[in-house]
């Protein structure tokens, strides 16, 4: 999972009560350290929640609970859930670091595009937010004199690699999963339910013990990273939307259990 770094802008003030209801992407027509100043700085009166580098590092200026200031300015706005008042209000703002003018072109670095898949999964996962072009939207439908994030924001293979998802069925319960790396990723703590296994959490390992399973020789994590431990083996798992995600058939195999799994309808059985 990408690497968070907390870099505090005092550029918000409060939601006013407003529920989140989409994500706007940006692009910061700049480089780090320069637009993170800027975006830090009282007098540009200007900020995001999350600017995401070109390295793939994502630097938190914003609370999600507060109003960043990305989004207030309207001009000639085509986004039908524009409801005339404060877009900031309502939204979460993500800055993506790259030059859309002085002969840049806009396009996210790899690592760039994994990081902020992440973090839209994530904040999709939190808010639910519906994977549509009414939730997740241009800047420039608020205010079409910035052409933000410009013509190369990978639109199609995000809402591709957005809308990737599974159905894992355990026990006849269906689980919603999504497909991350090529893997059936779903919240291990509802397919315990699902299947009657213990799931217990370990908050100061930020580990996982599935089945009975151990911790006792298991690092802690770093960071925000979580370890899901299935007999005798620890599996690497992300954390979304306040859940443990990690990849199912792996635990499955880690426990001999048998699936069945159906590439076109993308449903996993067992
Ligand atoms: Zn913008």
């Amino acid at each position: 999972m990408p690497n968070i770094i907390n870099s505090p802008s005092s550029n918000f003030n409060s939601r006013n009560g407003r529920k989140i209801i989409a994500i706007v992407d940006h692009c910061t027509d700049g480089l780090i350290p320069g637009c993170l100043q800027w975006l830090q700085n009282p007098i540009s009166q200007a900020s995001a929640h999350y600017v995401i580098g070109r390295d793939g590092n994502i630097y938190k200026l914003v609370n999600e609970s507060d109003a960043s200031w990305g989004a207030g300015v309207i001009d000639q706005c085509t986004w039908p859930l524009y409801d005339g008042t404060n877009p900031n209000k309502y939204v979460i703002n993500l800055e993506h670091e790259g030059y859309l003018t002085q002969g840049g072109d806009g396009i996210l670095t790899e690592i760039q595009y994994q990081s902020t898949l992440w973090l839209h999964r994530l904040l999709i996962a939190a808010y639910a937010i519906p994977i549509d072009n009414l939730h997740i939207i241009k800047h420039s439908e608020i205010n079409a004199n910035h052409n933000c994030p410009g013509p190369n924001f990978p639109w199609v293979r995000l809402f591709n690699d957005l809308n990737a998802t599974v159905t894992i069925i355990a026990n006849n319960t269906k689980i919603y999963g999504q497909i991350i790396n090529g893997n059936t990723f779903a919240p291990i703590s509802n397919v315990c339910k699902a299947k009657g296994w213990s799931c217990t959490w370990n908050g100061t390992k930020r580990t996982v013990c599935v089945n009975g399973a151990s911790d006792a020789n298991v690092p802690a994590t770093t960071g925000t990273g979580v370890s899901i431990v299935v007999g005798n083996q620890v599996i690497v798992g992300e954390i979304i939307g306040n859940s443990a995600w990690c990849s199912i058939a792996t635990v499955c195999k880690a426990l001999g259990v048998v699936y069945t799994w159906d590439q076109v309808n993308k449903i996993m059985k067992f």
